[in-house]
């Protein structure tokens, strides 16, 4: 029987992973859908849904509506809004796609890294305002650039040594910083092996020159940066946050910077998203902000968009999909649509 594949999310002219079915005997509907009731008059009889499981609305009731389907299929590291309880007890694997963006959010780190530490930004804005050459206008040299210190050497401390913080600190290392990390998670030896100094959370805040922050977002790690810990860094340390808006209490960043507690901020992640309009940080001349774009590029572009199907694929064949973020519907699963070897 043809395999049917809905994907509820399906941007025009973006790469979906289309010629991965043509060797197989299935069909691809595809539509952008929003509310439950779309999803659920599209997918009803799909083997398999594609969509962003961080955004749309795969609730029980939706999950419930899918009686043929194996697997959903998430476009997203996140799956906020899949009831993965419910597709447990519908004997639906879940997926999503946690290594698209892993070069491009440690290059994001950096990139705030180098241009905080070098001062990029009120380089630029002396030049374009004044046209300074540093070289013959020493006064100017000192308002503008000092203290700036050389990268190799500084320290960087690194809260959440994952996918993520592990790129940012080899990264670093190429540029000859040491670096430290937080992690209760990470084995002391598994850190060492990366040339990383494991440390504890009190002597990464008191110890770093730089702070980038690479946890999850869950109760232990809300606002887990807050006014305490801006307190314990060096007035010359820079924190960056590429993580979670939620990870840092966002009115003690923004008075650690107002009283000059921190030298200043790399910000791609807010509580709000978009940032409102009088959030101080709009305001602030040391504070990088990027507003949630650290995960983009046109690679890791086609990556998230390309990943579901072969997820798909997977599941077409029986295979457990590598992906998968309920575990505990496998034995279930596996029993009832497993490759038969
Ligand atoms: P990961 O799961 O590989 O790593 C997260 C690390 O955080 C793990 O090693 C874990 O042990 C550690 N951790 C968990 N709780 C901790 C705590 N209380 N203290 C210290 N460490 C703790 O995840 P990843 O792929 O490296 O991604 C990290 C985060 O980056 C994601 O959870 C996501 O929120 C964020 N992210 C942001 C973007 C963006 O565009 N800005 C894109 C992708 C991911």
């Amino acid at each position: 029987m043809t395999f049917k594949v809905v994907h509820t999310f399906a941007l025009p002219g973006v790469d979906l992973g289309e010629e991965l079915l043509e060797p197989l005997d299935a069909t691809l509907v595809k539509g952008m859908w929003r509310t439950a009731d779309e999803i659920i008059s599209h997918g009803r009889d799909a083997d398999a849904v594609i969509g962003v499981v961080s955004i749309q609305p795969f609730t029980r009731r939706v999950l419930e509506a899918f009686v043929n389907c194996r697997i959903i299929a998430g476009i997203a590291v996140g799956f906020e809004t899949v009831d993965l309880a419910a597709a447990t007890d519908c004997g639906i694997v879940v997926t999503n796609v946690p290594d698209y963006c892993i070069d491009e959010v440690s290059g994001l780190a950096i990139t705030f890294m180098l241009a905080l530490g070098q001062k990029l930004l009120q380089i630029d804005k002396a030049v374009r305002e004044r046209q300074i050459s540093f070289t013959s206008d020493r006064k100017s040299l000192m308002d503008v650039l000092y203290p700036r210190f050389r990268m190799r050497g500084q320290t960087l401390g690194i809260v959440g040594l994952g996918k993520i913080g592990t790129a940012t600190a080899l990264k670093a290392r190429g540029l000859g910083m040491k670096v430290i990390a937080y992690d209760p998670y990470v084995l002391r030896a598994v850190m060492e092996s990366r040339g990383v100094r494991p440390v504890d959370l009190d002597t990464l805040l008191r110890e770093s020159d730089f702070i980038s922050l690479h946890t999850p977002l869950t109760p232990e790690t809300s606002n887990m940066i807050g006014y305490e810990e801006f307190k314990k860094m060096k007035p010359t340390c820079y924190f960056i946050n590429t993580a979670r808006g939620g990870c840092v209490d966002q009115a003690a960043l923004i008075r650690a910077v107002q009283e000059g507690l921190i030298a200043g901020a790399g910000i791609d992640v807010t509580v709000d998203e978009p940032i409102h309009a009088d959030n101080p940080l709009l305001e602030m001349p040391n504070v990088i902000l990027t507003g949630h774009s650290a995960w983009y590029s046109t690679t890791s572009d086609l990556e998230l968009f390309h990943k579901p199907m072969t997820q798909v694929i997977m599941a077409q064949k029986g295979q457990w999909p590598l992906y998968a973020v309920n575990p505990d519907v496998k034995e279930k699963w596996l029993e009832k649509w497993g490759e038969k070897v």
